[in-house]
C-alpha cells in the first residue's frame, strides 16, 4: 500500500476562524493504481493532494507513505519522500528560455547538490543527457529537444512536463488537473500518454480531474468528495449518474453535456475496461 488515511482531518486558520478543509477521510491506495479524484470547487481535492505530495499536514488522524509516517516525518526524510513524489500542475510551470532538454533535466534538482545542478545544466554528463533524451522520446519530443520551452505548444508544454516528471522516476505521480489548460484533442493525446507511462512503469498515478466522463473513461478507481467528506469511493464502472449528480448538486458542472448523455454510464463502462494505448 501507498498512501494509508486514518481518519484524516485538515484544518486552516484563518482570521475568521477555522476554516475545515477535510473531515475523518479514511481510505487507502495500492501501489500500481490509478486514482481520480472528483468534487465541486472547495470540496477540498487540492488539500488532499498537497497532503499527498507532503507539502501539507493533517491537523489530525494518520497518513502514512509506503508504511512511514508522514504526519511526523521531517528534514532529510521528509526531502527523500518528496523525491519519490511527481507532480504535475495545472500550468506547466516550465523555464521558458531554457531548452525542452534542459527543462527535462530540471526534473532530477530535487537529487542533485548545486553544484551538480549547475554544472549538468549547462553541460549535462551523458548518462544524465541519455536518460533525459529517452523521457523526451516517450512523449515524442525528441526532435523538439533543442527548443525552448516557449517556443512549444500548450500540448507539448504540457507533455514536456510529463517528461520532466519522467527524468524525477518517482513511485508515485500526482497530477492537479492535468488537463484543465489542454483543447478536446490534447486532452485525449495527453491523457492517453500520462496513463502508459503510468501503467508501463507500475507507478502510481493520483490526478484530481474536473472533468467527469474524462476520468471515468481513464481512472478504474475514482473518489467523490464534498464540503471535506468522501461521498463515493468506488470502481469506475460503478459510478452512476446519481452519484455524480449529488456529488455536483447545486454546483456547476464543466462536463454537464457529457453527463446529460444517456449513454454515459455504458460508454464509460466500455471504455474503462479497456487498457489504454498510446495514441501520439
Ligand atoms: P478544491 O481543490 O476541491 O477546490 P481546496 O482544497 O482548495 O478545494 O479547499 C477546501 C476548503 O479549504 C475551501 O473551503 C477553501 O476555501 C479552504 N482553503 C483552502 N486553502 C486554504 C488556505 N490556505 N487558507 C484558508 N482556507 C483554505
Amino acid at each position: 500500500m501507498i498512501y494509508s488515511l486514518k481518519d484524516v482531518c485538515k484544518s486552516y486558520g484563518t482570521r475568521n476562524g477555522a476554516v475545515r478543509a477535510l473531515e475523518g477521510l479514511t481510505f487507502d491506495v495500492q501501489k500500481g493504481e490509478r486514482v481520480a479524484l472528483l468534487g465541486p470547487s472547495g470540496a477540498g481535492k487540492t488539500t488532499l493532494f498537497r497532503l499527498f505530495n507532503a507539502t501539507l499536514r493533517p491537523s489530525s488522524g494518520g497518513l502514512r507513505f509506503d508504511g512511514r509516517d508522514l504526519t511526523v516525518m521531517s528534514g532529510r526524510d521528509l526531502r527523500s519522500t518528496r523525491r519519490r513524489i511527481g507532480t504535475i500542475y495545472q500550468q506547466p510551470h516550465l523555464v521558458p528560455s531554457l531548452s525542452a532538454l534542459q527543462n527535462t533535466l530540471c526534473g532530477r534538482l530535487g537529487s542533485w547538490s548545486l553544484i551538480h545542478t549547475v554544472r549538468n545544466i549547462v553541460r549535462p554528463n551523458q548518462s544524465d543527457n541519455k536518460q533525459a533524451i529517452a523521457a523526451l522520446e516517450s512523449v515524442g519530443l525528441a526532435d523538439k529537444q533543442n527548443a525552448r520551452a516557449d517556443e512549444l505548444s500548450g500540448g507539448q508544454q504540457q507533455r514536456l512536463t510529463i517528461a520532466r516528471v519522467l527524468m524525477q522516476d518517482p513511485e508515485v505521480i500526482l497530477a492537479d488537473e492535468p488537463f484543465a489548460s489542454l483543447d478536446p484533442a490534447l486532452t485525449e493525446t495527453v491523457g492517453l500518454l500520462l496513463i502508459n507511462l503510468v501503467t508501463n512503469g507500475k507507478r502510481t498515478l493520483v490526478a484530481t480531474m474536473h472533468d467527469v466522463e474524462l476520468a471515468v473513461r481513464l481512472f478504474p478507481r475514482i473518489i467523490g468528495i464534498r464540503h471535506g467528506h468522501i461521498v463515493f469511493d468506488k470502481p469506475a464502472v460503478r459510478v452512476d449518474h446519481e452519484a455524480i449528480r449529488a456529488l455536483y448538486a447545486g454546483e456547476q458542472v464543466t462536463n454537464a453535456a457529457r453527463l446529460d448523455s444517456e449513454n454515459w454510464p455504458e460508454a464509460a463502462k466500455n471504455e474503462s475496461s479497456r487498457e489504454p494505448s498510446c495514441a501520439r
